[in-house]
């Protein structure tokens, strides 16, 4: 009988071990991330796809159209999970100089390899978490861009807006969100001006444009919160602000989203 017990409890044991589900931290929102751990040897997929780890850790992002569910499925253990859909503003930009909407060829030629250098610091870099619990506003000022909106400048539609701007004086400072490597320092890009990139691991990556004054050099090692250039208004700009991008390799995320939530 008691042998009989201890195989019962042993056998219940197991079976909540089993069902062991990772706790996972981050927005189920369209432009959010989500990130956790898993145990060693498990596999993760979402919607059927294997997601790659790092140190047992995965990390993934909904793009700014997402559908409303997707399935997470850890080893046999499977949960359906509601993305949260948002609503994007039309947004009218206007008094931009014409060449900043419609370039010449010449000018094509500069925003294409502009373009390439953006794309290789995207790539994924250090394998390894190095983004805080919490991200923090990189400057002070007034949100005057949201992300996701539709663009239309000067009349044209454009590309919808892939991060949030703040706008305040010219030679504010402006601190590294969380902490990372510097990938890229570039001036004078033409729709980003002067330029930050900066790796928080695991393909997490932070854009900063139309800066001023540039104050880190690339390869250096930056913590939450350290002074990394100041508001400018180089580039495609109205005026002087800080315009601050996040993408998870090529995928745009709402750099509010790490802000208001916990990535553990
Ligand atoms: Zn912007």
């Amino acid at each position: 009988m008691k042998f009989l017990i201890i195989i019962i409890l042993i056998t219940i044991f197991h079976e909540v071990k089993a069902t062991n589900f990772p706790k996972i931290y981050g927005c189920f929102c369209e432009g959010g991330i989500i990130t956790g751990k898993i145990s060693e040897n498990s596999a993760l997929r979402i919607d059927d796809q294997k997601i790659l780890t790092y140190n047992n850790r995965f990390i993934f992002a909904f793009g700014r159209k997402f559908k409303e569910n997707i399935k997470i499925e850890v080893d046999n253990i499977s949960k359906e999970f509601t993305v949260k859909n948002k609503k994007y503003k039309i947004e009218n930009i206007r008094g931009l100089p014409q060449n900043k909407v419609e370039p010449s060829k010449k000018e094509l030629d500069k925003i294409i390899s502009d373009q390439q250098k953006i794309k290789e610091a995207k790539r994924i870099g250090i394998k390894k978490k190095l983004f805080n619990q919490k991200f923090i506003l990189p400057s002070t000022g007034r949100l005057s861009g949201v992300y996701g909106s539709q663009r239309i400048l000067n009349s044209k539609p454009r590309r919808p807006h892939a991060g949030i701007d703040i706008a305040a004086k010219e030679g504010t400072k402006v601190i590294a969100p969380s902490s990372g490597v510097v990938k890229l320092v570039q001036r004078d890009m033409f729709f980003t001006g002067n330029t930050i990139i900066i790796d928080h691991g695991l393909g997490l990556i932070s854009i900063f444009a139309h800066l001023k004054d540039i104050w880190v050099n690339e390869q250096d090692e930056v913590v939450q919160g350290k002074v990394i250039g100041s508001i400018g208004m180089t580039g495609r700009a109205t005026g002087p602000h800080l315009h601050w991008g996040v993408y998870l390799n090529k995928t745009s995320v709402d750099p509010m989203t790490l802000i208001n939530f916990e990535l553990n």
